[in-house]
């Protein structure tokens, strides 16, 4: 995927000013940036679910810009939102089941359901209980199981470890490890800067709107401003 000199405006406020980035296939990019620097409003501009002012997205060669957020599903881009978005009155398994209700997913929902319980033991043992009563830990698994339930090639994550227990944000960390290994193209954002930079082929340090700062995981993680500004040494 290219994002190259997209802005995206509230109104007046520029929240995203000329972003450009490369999202390798198979390869881990994250992001970080302090509070209010553009990481949401980036990734829901690429999931069609903000308009565009300025600028492109592509993926596969292909500029997806300004389509609707289902185009944009459809073509393989799934995204795992902040605040573990389920849906809390329905059970485990029918959330995974909405995960699989769009036209890439359908055919090969038995089969990643299957994978899903296997990935993910907690939610098998759970799959008859709303999911709105799951712990925080368990929903942002259900979250991502329902992502995986889309067969997207490229997830996007949204903080997904934001107020979990150390014990689970090293599950989610785990997990998201495992699909690295598996090959899926992913995006990261993180503020678990030094856990989420260790994971990158590729890191951005995003601020007020702009990219600051680019560079392998490892790179980052040695920098000095990244090493002072987000890793407190
Ligand atoms: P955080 O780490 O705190 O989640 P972020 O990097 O994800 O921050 P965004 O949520 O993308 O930041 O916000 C970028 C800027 O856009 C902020 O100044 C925010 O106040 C503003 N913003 C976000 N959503 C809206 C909105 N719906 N209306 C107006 N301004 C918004």
């Amino acid at each position: 995927m290219i994002v190259d000199t997209l802005s995206v405006a509230y109104g007046d406020a520029l929240a995203l000013d000329g972003v450009s980035l490369s999202v390798q296939s198979g390869e881990v990019t994250t992001l970080i940036g302090t509070n209010g620097a553009g990481k949401t409003t980036l990734i829901r501009a690429i999931a069609g679910l903000l308009p565009v002012r300025s600028g492109q997205v592509s993926f596969d060669g292909r500029d997806i810009t300004g389509r609707p957020s289902h185009r944009i599903c459809d073509l393989g881009i799934g995204q795992v939102a902040e605040g573990r978005q389920v849906f809390p009155t329905l059970s485990v398994r029918e959330n995974l089941l909405m995960g699989a209700v769009i036209p890439r997913a359908r055919a090969l929902a038995d089969e990643t359901y299957a994978a899903m319980l296997d990935l993910f033991p907690r939610l098998q043992e759970r799959l008859h209980q709303a999911a709105g009563t799951l712990s925080g830990g368990e929903q942002q698994m259900l979250a991502i199981a329902r992502c995986l339930m889309g067969q997207p090639r490229l997830i996007m994550f949204d903080e997904p470890s934001l107020g979990l227990s150390p014990a689970m944000v090293g599950e989610v960390f785990r997990i998201i490890r495992r699909l690295k290994d598996q090959g899926m193209t992913i995006i990261l954002v993180e503020q678990n800067v030094a856990a989420s930079l260790a994971l990158a082929d590729q890191a951005y340090v995003l601020e007020t709107g702009r990219i600051t700062l680019s560079g392998t995981g490892q790179t980052l993680l040695r920098d000095p401003r990244v090493r002072e500004a987000y890793l407190g040494l």
